[in-house]
């Protein structure tokens, strides 16, 4: 029998129309095959991380997928590149970014896919839209959201 599993992905835009960016990635998420888009969160903007880039917008959406990990990883880097996602330096300026964050109970230490995403715990823009999908969740590794959230203070993030 084949397992849905529900995954949470980040999604974060600071080019081109970031929030535009995110709307046209959560209907290409839609259309995932063997696939379901189950929910999205509010958006919301943040300052870059590193000086100089445009703010964010990041949002996190609820997928019921059967495809296993690394299907899903390929498909969400074609959504990327369909959006015009360029790979110019690490943690550049980026039309949309599409991380998985959780995936179902799985942890997963693969060359090309960590999970948990290994810096959820310290971003409040991954925090905050996952706690309005999953309230009270526990990660596959065992931490709770509620404590991440308790040490992420919500400061700086604006909710659109
Ligand atoms: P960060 O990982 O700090 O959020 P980023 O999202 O900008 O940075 P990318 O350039 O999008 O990084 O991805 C770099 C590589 O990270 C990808 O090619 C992918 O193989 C790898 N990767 C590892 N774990 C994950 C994950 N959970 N979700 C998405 N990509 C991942
Ligand atoms: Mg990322
Ligand atoms: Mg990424």
């Amino acid at each position: 029998m084949t397992t849905i599993e529900r995954v949470y992905i980040g999604m974060g835009s600071n080019l081109a129309d970031p929030a535009e960016q995110l709307r046209e990635a959560l209907k290409a998420l839609a259309q995932l095959p063997h696939t379901s888009l189950s929910g999205a969160s509010c958006f919301y903007v943040s300052d870059s991380l590193l000086a100089g880039q445009p703010r964010y917008t990041n949002a996190v959406a609820a997928l019921d997928t059967t495809l296993e990990p690394l299907e899903l990883l390929d498909a969400l880097q074609a959504i990327e590149n369909d959006q015009g996602r360029k790979r110019l330096e690490r943690w550049g300026p980026r039309t949309l970014d599409l991380d998985i964050l959780l995936f179902g109970d799985r942890v997963i230490d693969l060359p090309r896919l960590k999970v948990p995403h290994y810096h959820m715990q310290a971003r409040a823009f991954v925090l905050y839209p996952l706690a309005e999908l999953a309230p009270g969740i526990t990660l596959a590794d065992g931490r709770k959201l509620d404590e991440l959230l308790a040490a992420c203070p919500f400061e700086g993030l604006e909710r659109i």
